[in-house]
């Protein structure tokens, strides 16, 4: 099969049987997401001139239309830009200035928040589900779509594996969003990876590949809960892309709730779910756990965060055994790096698994020599689904990606039979739930306040969320500051899940070393952040 995300799309052309999306009670079958894809795409090329390699943004939740509108502008060539859906106004802007977007399909909250920006930016949009009043210019998307005829066909595009295809933001060490830029090869490496996990899972409780094939072909295709993002590289890459290319189903779900994903899981016999370690910890502590039919479960998987190895545990007593896995990569290697699964999970709950088929990882010192198991060093990716690079950042581009290989600022080590195990972060970012918190970003954003001398953004350890973001603030002497005033700052300036849930204001200096690098651990220390 051609290597390209159009494939992808044409796969479900005429495909009957089981639907493609469910959202609600609406349904979409795979020929009628082919042809609403299809018809898109001809109107991005014809009503908006787009043309291979232009920026196409998506900022809404995980409505249908984010996925047709993906399919549809990776269909022709262009370079889907999905931004974050917590983002501020200012920060929906950044996204679409820095990636230079032509059109932007957007929700209604998305578009409101953004208050008249893609007018003055010239950039086209594309309202989806906003019933009030638009502003100038901007097209409600059924208005767009206009009659979708049942042969609808894709406007003809020349794709080539390495063109890029998305670009999802990540912020990279330096708490400036950064464009990983995807190619088309990256998104389908990704699909293959994980496809290839599974066989090996299953092999490795001691079955032949002849068994496997025949035991996943007998299976009915996958009903998979889209419980993540969609913006984010797990919910499109690890979520999204390999449903629909098997021809499953994709049940969407507005926001994260755990009754409302409980009786999905029931409603539509859910097959598996991937979701972020805080997901899955508050599922299986649900009271309401036992009241559901999720006896179409096969596969719970998670990853974006260190999933804390008690999970396995309780995954244990409250659901099958051998349903849990863990996923470890990150949005520059598309995805998936690592992944720990089956029995391998039970006997090493505190590893990431082994590198999935397509991908090498090492583990490195300071000076990039590669270092034996059992050391602990940073860790090194290499493999198909490395992204091209940061989207007009050279000198970021050269400094995450040497020779192929992706410096993931994670530290880990590998034991003597492959398997790796990540232990901490090098990269000075918090992780909170699944969404990544740039201190850099934040501590910028507390020192715009006039006050505001000294600042030290860390991690605090939370029970569901694995971390929460922590600020002291050291006010210039001579100034007051309070809680109140320094959050009414930050209001409007950062995403709500970057606003520090704990601020603790001090009248002394923050601890320093002799070159005046700030000691987060001691910072951490001083306020009973550190213990786990
Ligand atoms: P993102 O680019 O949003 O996918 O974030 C990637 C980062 O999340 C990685 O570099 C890790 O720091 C962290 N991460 C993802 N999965 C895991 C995991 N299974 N264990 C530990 N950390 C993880
Ligand atoms: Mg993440």
């Amino acid at each position: 099969a051609p290597v390209h995300l159009r494939a992808i799309l044409e796969g479900s052309r005429g495909r009957d049987g089981a639907a493609a999306l469910v959202y609600g009670d609406e349904r979409m079958s795979h020929a009628d997401y082919f042809r609403t894809a299809a018809v898109f795409a001809r109107r991005l090329v014809d009503d908006y001139g787009v043309a291979k390699g232009d920026r196409v943004a998506i900022a809404m939740r995980n409505h249908p239309e984010w996925v047709v509108a993906f399919f549809a502008a990776a269909g022709i060539g262009a370079i889907v830009v999905p931004l974050n859906s917590w983002w501020t106004g200012a920060e929906l802007e950044f996204g679409l200035t820095d990636s230079g977007a032509k059109v932007l399909v957007a929700d209604s909250e998305r578009i409101e928040r953004l208050a008249g920006v893609p007018e003055r930016l010239g950039v086209a949009v594309v309202a989806v589900r906003a019933p009030g009043p638009l502003p100038a210019g901007a097209r409600a998307w059924p208005d767009v779509l206009g009659e979708v005829p049942g042969d609808a066909d894709l406007p003809p595009a020349d794709l080539a594996p390495d063109d890029p295809a998305t670009m999802f933001y990540t912020s990279g060490t330096t708490g400036v969003p950064k464009g990983a830029l995807g190619s088309h090869r990256n998104m389908i490496a990704n699909i293959l990876a994980g496809s290839y996990a599974r066989h090996r899972a299953l092999m490795r409780l001691g079955l032949e590949l002849p068994e496997v094939r025949a035991l996943l072909d007998a299976l009915p295709p996958s009903v998979v809960l889209c419980v993540l993002p969609l913006f984010h590289a797990t919910g499109a890459q690890t979520v999204m892309l390999p449903t629909l290319a098997a021809g499953g189903t994709l049940v969407l779900m507005y926001r994260w709730d755990i009754e409302e994903a409980l009786r999905a899981v029931e409603r539509e016999r859910v097959t598996a779910i991937t979701a972020v370690p805080a997901m899955i910890s508050q599922m299986l502590s649900s009271p309401r756990l036992a009241e559901h039919d999720l006896s179409s479960l096969l596969t719970l998987g998670s990853g974006g965060a260190p999933a804390p190895p008690a999970l396995v545990g309780r995954a244990r007593a409250r659901l099958h055994e051998l349903m849990l896995g863990q996923g470890y990569g990150m949005t520059e290697c598309s995805a998936t790096a690592t992944i720990n699964g089956g029995r391998d999970y039970l006997l090493r709950p505190d590893s990431a698994g082994l590198p999935v088929a397509t991908v090498d990882v090492k583990v490195v010192d300071p000076a990039g020599a590669e270092l034996p198991p059992g050391e602990v060093g940073e860790v090194w990716i290499r493999g198909p689904g490395v992204v091209l690079g940061y989207w007009g950042r050279p000198e970021a581009t050269a400094e995450t990606f040497t020779d192929g290989w992706l410096h993931t600022g994670d530290l880990g080590r590998l034991d003597d039979e492959g398997f790796v195990y990540i232990v901490d972060r090098a990269k000075d970012m918090i992780i909170r739930g699944g969404e990544n918190v740039y201190c850099a970003e934040v501590e910028a954003a507390i020192h715009e306040h006039p006050a505001v001398g000294e600042v030290a953004v860390v991690g605090v350890p939370h029970e569901v969320w694995g971390e929460e973001v922590g600020a002291v603030v050291h006010p210039i002497p001579g100034h007051t500051l309070a809680e109140a005033d320094l959050r009414g700052h930050l209001d409007g300036r950062l995403a709500p899940f970057k606003v520090p849930a704990h601020i603790r204001i001090v009248d002394r200096d923050l601890p320093r070393n002799a070159a005046g690098k700030l000691l987060k651990r001691r910072v951490k220390a001083e306020h009973g952040w550190d213990a786990g």
